[in-house]
């Protein structure tokens, strides 16, 4: 690309993006489309002859944006939000113009250097002891498959070697809240979905120690080979936060690994008044927390942390001798499956230098403070009920219109289950009904197997306008729906 188009086009673009950065809720958070309407729009084959850049970029404002889902939209309350600060697009935008690749030292100095240095900047903030080193992957998905990967190898060495084959059926433990990425690394790891064992929670959704204890203990008597335990703080689908330090004892019991999953709600702790979510994580053998998640930085951005970084190596670490370098220096090749790394370091260190410790923590305490409020408002709304605690800025709750609660009180089981069917019903058409408005975006998940609407917060761009607006949309289509004769 000529370097005066490229500048030409590259101002264009800063330009858009401040105007939408300035107004993403300008569109519905999500679109009135249906699955191929975009893809019906583009030219099925490619460009033969180059296109001008203006041309791309109209279809990109024409045929793209209409289809896009707003992450950044102030009413963005689905699953976890992920926002893109400006100092972390601006990160985004030189790392790609360097574009070089983290994966030996002398690939880049600068990169590793950085990587090191700004993850114990984040250590810092989180609190988490010194012992502790880390390494930035793409997902908490692929941390933790690379935590138990090292778990895994670091119980039974030979299996680097010799693969799974002759080996005792290996477990792993997690509670029946963990999310999907802890059985989907087992399945990846040989150890398979069976060797996951789901652990039950407590009413409030959190691991229960003593039946985690009670399954170690059945499953060595049974002749199997427990390795890992991984907890959770943030379950997904409430933001429940495991026992870690009950956890911790079971593990030395049993010369177990501990992986923490803390990929959203770990980010809880860099505000001071709520460090002690991470209490006990002194104790673990690796933790991951998501600056993609909760700290405002651009997809994607994953931090593994490791007690014992040999142990991970020994797992992953595989030089060829196109790959080898000399010196005591960090190669971060060897720290999990990939080998080309982008240099994510930068972004993260552009927001952390941006916003500095207070302004992170004073943005997350605010959403935790929102997460509240919207608590309350449910509490205090007779047709309303929350089906689970509130720890973080992640609300789970229902439509139950209080006629109905009054019903159910002298309900037989048969009769409470019927309405209890009806309000799944209820609550599906409610979620659905303001999805399609595009005024906000929400998502679900289900608690005692009953239908459970989830507002989180945790975007940058979200204030106390906009979950007030999330609550109105919610109890004027709810009363609509209600009207309805279909309810
Ligand atoms: N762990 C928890 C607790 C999560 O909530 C999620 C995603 O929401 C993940 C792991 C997976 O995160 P990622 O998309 O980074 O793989």
């Amino acid at each position: 690309m000529d370097l005066e188009e490229f500048r030409r086009i590259g101002m264009r673009i800063i330009d858009w993006a401040a105007d939408y950065l300035g107004h993403p809720d300008r569109y519905p958070v999500f679109p009135a489309i249906r699955p191929g309407d975009v893809k019906g729009r583009l030219a099925p084959t490619p460009p033969v002859e180059p296109e001008p850049m203006d041309a791309v970029l109209t279809d990109f404002e024409q045929i793209i944006l209409p289809g896009i889902t707003h992450w950044n939209h102030p009413r963005f309350f689905a699953y976890f939000a992920n926002t893109a600060s400006g100092p972390g697009i601006l990160g985004e935008l030189l790392a790609a113009c360097l574009n070089v690749n983290v994966m030996l030292w002398r690939t880049s100095p600068a990169a590793t250097e950085l990587e090191e240095l700004v993850l114990s900047w984040l250590r810092q903030m989180l609190d988490l002891d010194a012992g502790l080193h880390g390494a930035i992957m793409d997902t908490a998905s692929t941390a933790s498959m690379v935590a138990i990967a090292a778990a895994r190898d670091s119980a039974e060495p030979t299996i680097r070697l010799r693969g799974m084959a002759g080996q005792r059926r290996m477990r792993l433990y997690a509670s029946e809240q963990a999310h999907s990425s802890i059985e989907k690394a087992a399945i990846t790891l040989g150890i398979g979905q069976e060797g996951v064992r789901k652990i039950p929670t407590d009413p409030a959704f959190r691991m229960v120690p003593e039946a985690l204890r009670a399954a170690v203990v059945e499953d060595l008597g049974a002749g199997l080979r427990p390795f890992c335990v991984a907890a959770t703080v943030g379950t997904t689908s409430t933001t429940s936060v495991d026992p870690i330090p009950a956890i911790v004892s079971v593990c030395r019991e049993h010369g177990l690994w501990l992986h923490v999953d803390a990929a959203y709600a770990g980010m809880a702790a860099i505000v001071p008044e709520h460090r002690d979510v991470l209490a006990g994580c002194e104790g673990a053998d690796s933790l991951v927390v998501n600056p993609h998640k909760w700290l405002f930085t651009p997809m994607d951005c994953s931090v593994l942390y490791v007690r014992d970084a040999d142990r991970l190596k020994r797992a992953f670490s595989l030089v060829p001798e196109y790959l080898r370098t000399e010196g005591d220096v960090t190669n971060y090749m060897d720290w999990g499956i990939q080998l080309g790394r982008r240099f994510r370091a930068l972004k993260l260190w552009m927001i952390v230098r941006y916003f500095g410790h207070e302004g992170l923590a004073a943005r997350i305490r605010e959403h935790l403070r929102l997460g509240q409020q919207l608590a309350q408002w449910v509490d205090a709304d007779p047709d309303w009920e929350r089906l689970a605690p509130t720890p973080f800025s992640t609300v789970c709750f229902r439509m139950r219109p209080s006629a109905l609660a009054c019903i159910m009180r002298s309900a037989d089981e048969a009769e409470r289950e019927s309405i209890e069917r009806e309000l799944d019903r209820l609550n599906e058409a409610l979620l659905d009904e303001v999805n399609k408005s595009g005024r906000v975006f929400l998502s679900h998940t289900r608690l005692h197997g009953r239908y459970t609407i989830r507002v989180a917060i945790g975007n940058i761009r979200s204030d106390e306008v906009a979950v007030r607006e999330a609550w109105e949309c919610l109890r004027a289509a709810g009363a609509r729906l209600c009207a309805d004769e279909r309810f």
